[in-house]
């Protein structure tokens, strides 16, 4: 069911070109893609009236003849488009606002069917912008003519009403969804898009979702078979480095956590094994991961071997690439950072890069570790390539975001877990309040008051940052600078910012106050003197994914503050949990639970885990299924 880039459009039977590259927006590249593109709600259409039993507020389809429509051109410009339907019971008006096109489309005399609202003008009852669909021109679908001799797709039954995006409307889809379902005989793919019934829908979605879960499953298991049989020559030798390690942790600034000493030698463990290691490192912001990485690339280094470091954006890149420099250079290990442009970096011994590492212009010399920070942001497809750099080289590859227990189960069979779940010491809470909208000014007051850097986070509304995205976050940046801070220094950080490092240098060196962003500094980004982190529309983040942005704050062990705004009452009470819960994890949890079971994964941030059917509540009952 994965996408597969680089397919052509063109393999889509019934969509041209121009669509299809609009289609890649919702994830749609292949025809099974656009079959496994589910309705996210059916509009219920199936009550079919005669027009003299129609009732003021019903939701109904009536069907019948045109005997006319007309566009009328109102005194502001706006243009009606008027009609009336009759049956052999009565006539009915209809009304549409500004779709002067459907004069062409709709003509006296054909039949009609129309689905919508009755409403009351006067005294007389109206159809108001209802859907409508041809009902003679149909292709003729079922055999039996006695019958239905069509089937209707967008009137006269429960219509799916799909995830759409620009240029893509529910209706074009339920065409070419239609379409592709006239030559497949999946009666559970027949079912979710134009059910019987609704609970048809939910049994066959169900059905559906299992099929997704198991084909996860069966892959990572898959995974884990190939790698196993992978025969190696990369056995490091660790007990002839002892000394050398423990040098190297005697002469840290700070003594390492229990939970980091643990993970360390479970990493050892799996060096030192013909098996190359396959580890998934799991710690909340924070928690050290970063010098576990450089213990385990130290240990490859003293064993002749070269290590990468893939870490998913530029920003952080930088970021890996001093502290790595700060701990190994001393040690006289020569580190690289790989940037956009190709160069040869054989002669590094730790290279450094964003997915410029897996351009296949870049060689290594031997390379016996891959580390990939924040793995979620790749995919296994990318963590492969770079792992393909070397001779079946070990692979560690780390992540903030909480992995509950099903999901680990079900997706990540194939890795060893290793749980960071203690912070370094000294660590302080960021205090975190859902601040009331009313408290606004006050809070902005509070925070001049405070004399200390901070975040401005504005969200994002869709996965990539988009045109409209920038402009919310640029406006507010313009906003705050002029009415709010006019004596500080705002800085401006999105996606589509060129010069990246240098903000974050501003930021960094104190050079300006607070810095409006996208969450792009949701990943890794280190600013040790910022204490407070303001979140607008905080309602559009899941809990952990907040944990993560908060942690960005207090990374100097002062006390650190998050304030999170949202318009959304209904969320407050999720969004509360972050006052009293400091755990990322026991939040992913009950993010799970409180957003409902219905939450889809695609259209979340748990769309990381790739599963474009299967809800929270499936995965629970499958991961109960295969313990
Ligand atoms: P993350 O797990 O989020 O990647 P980092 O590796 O960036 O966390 O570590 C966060 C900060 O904590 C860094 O400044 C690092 O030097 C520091 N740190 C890591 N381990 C310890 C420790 N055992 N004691 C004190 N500070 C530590
Ligand atoms: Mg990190």
């Amino acid at each position: 069911m994965q996408s597969q880039v680089g397919q052509l459009p063109s393999k889509i039977p019934f969509v041209g070109p121009v669509f299809a590259k609009r289609l890649e927006k919702l994830g749609i590249y292949s025809a099974d893609d656009l079959l496994h593109h589910l309705p996210f709600r059916y509009d219920n259409f199936a009550q079919v009236a005669k027009i003299a039993s129609l009732q003021e507020g019903e939701t109904v389809t009536v069907q019948g003849k045109i005997l006319e429509i007309k566009n009328q051109y109102t005194r502001r410009g706006f243009v009606l488009q008027q009609a009336k339907m009759a049956d052999d019971s009565g006539t009915l008006d209809v009304i549409w606002f500004n779709q002067p096109f459907l004069t062409r489309i709709l003509h006296t005399n054909d039949p009609t069917s129309l689905s919508g609202k009755i409403e009351k003008k006067g005294n007389k009852l109206i159809l108001k912008s209802p859907k409508y669909e041809h009902l003679a021109s149909r292709e003729v679908v079922s055999r039996s003519y006695e019958t239905t001799s069509q089937e209707m797709i967008h009137t006269g039954r429960l219509v799916p009403v799909y995830p759409e995006t620009q240029g893509i409307s529910s209706k074009w889809l339920r065409n070419k969804i239609h379409h592709l379902l006239a030559t497949n005989l999946d009666q559970r793919l027949h079912q979710v898009h134009f059910p019987d019934s609704l609970e048809q829908a939910e049994q066959a979605r169900e059905q559906l979702a299992f099929e997704e879960l198991q084909a996860a499953f069966e892959k990572a298991r898959k995974r884990k078979e190939e790698w196993q049989q992978k025969a190696v020559g990369r056995k490091f030798k660790i007990v002839e480095i002892r000394d050398q390690l423990t040098t190297f942790v005697k002469n840290l600034p700070f003594s390492l956590t229990g939970a980091q000493k643990r993970v360390i030698n479970e990493i050892y463990k799996d060096l030192a094994r013909e098996v190359p290691m396959n580890r998934l490192l799991q710690g909340d912001v924070g928690s050290g991961k970063t010098v576990v990485a450089a213990l385990a690339m130290l240990a490859a280094h003293l064993n002749g071997f070269q290590s990468a470091l893939m870490a998913p954006t530029e920003i952080l890149a930088q970021q890996h690439y001093q502290t790595l420099t700060t701990l190994l250079a001393p040690l006289k290990i020569g580190v690289g950072l790989a940037t956009g442009a190709s160069k040869d970096y054989v002669n590094y011994d730790v290279i450094v890069g964003t997915h410029a590492l897996i351009a296949d212009q870049l060689k290594f010399k031997n390379l016996g570790l891959a580390v990939i920070d924040e793995q979620h942001r790749f995919g296994v497809e990318q963590r492969g390539k770079l792992a393909a750099k070397g001779k079946n080289p070990h692979v560690l590859t780390m992540t903030a975001t909480p992995i509950p227990r099903t999901v680990a189960l079900t997706l990540y069979g194939d890795q060893d877990m290793s749980v960071l779940d203690e912070m370094p010491p000294g660590r302080k809470l960021v205090k975190t309040w859902l601040v009331p909208p009313g408290k606004r000014d006050a809070a902005y007051q509070w925070i001049k008051d405070q004399h200390s850097q901070a975040f401005i986070i504005c969200p994002l509304i869709e996965d990539s940052e988009t045109l409209a995205d920038v402009k919310a976050v640029k406006s507010e940046y313009a906003r705050l600078q002029k009415e709010i801070f006019p004596n500080l220094k705002l800085g401006l950080l999105h996606g589509q910012v060129k010069d990246k490092d240098k903000i974050i240098d501003s930021f960094r060196r104190k050079k300006t106050d607070i810095l409006v962003a996208t969450p792009v500094v949701e990943v890794g980004l280190d600013i040790p003197d910022a204490t407070i982190m303001l979140i607008e529309a905080a309602d559009r983040f899941g809990l952990a994914q907040l944990h993560q942005l908060r942690g960005r704050v207090g990374r100097a062990g002062q006390q650190a503050y998050c304030l999170l705004f949202s318009d959304n009452s209904a969320a407050s009470q999720r969004l509360k949990c972050l006052e009293k819960v400091n755990n990322g994890l026991e939040l992913a949890e009950i993010d799970l639970k409180l957003r409902g079971p219905g939450q889809r994964f695609g259209a979340s941030q748990h769309g990381q885990w790739e599963l474009k059917i299967a809800t929270l509540a499936d995965l629970q009952k499958f991961s109960t299924i295969k313990a």
